[in-house]
């Protein structure tokens, strides 16, 4: 049943999509998981109304750590930092559509860790200036 989801695993870990960091970036960040030896660097170009112009990363690791970044982020083309920042855990885990014990959750949410940080180190969001 999960034959389909592995495939398209495979697929993204064999031809990662929009490989390869953005210079100038807007957003710039990378992150380590120590536990499987994953690694995540992640660049993002932002048009001036803060919406994803393009998006580049390099990485290296296991296929579930390389093939979620692959998906996740040729996805964020488009989108505004509000609707990043929507991005849940379940919806990386609804992504990928395979069952991850703990270890493995690690290398499947480093794409999203890394994403988050990123933006959320870039700017305040809406409504939290005044915090
Ligand atoms: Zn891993």
């Amino acid at each position: 049943m999960d034959d389909l989801y592995r495939e398209l695993i495979l697929d993204h870990y064999r031809n990662p999509r929009k490989k390869g960091l953005l210079s100038p970036a807007d957003i710039d960040y990378e992150e380590d998981n120590p536990v499987c030896g994953d690694h995540i660097h992640l660049t993002i170009q932002l048009d001036e109304n803060n919406v994803v112009r393009d998006v580049g990363w390099e990485g290296e690791g296991c296929a579930i750590s390389q093939a979620s970044a692959s998906m996740l982020y040729e996805t964020l083309i488009g989108k505004s930092l509000d609707e990043i920042r929507k991005i849940s855990k379940d919806d990386i885990l609804e992504m990928l559509g395979i069952e991850l014990g703990p270890v493995r959750l690690k290398c499947a949410l480093l794409s999203l860790k890394v994403l988050k940080a990123g933006a959320y180190g870039l700017t305040a969001w809406p409504g939290e200036e005044e915090d």
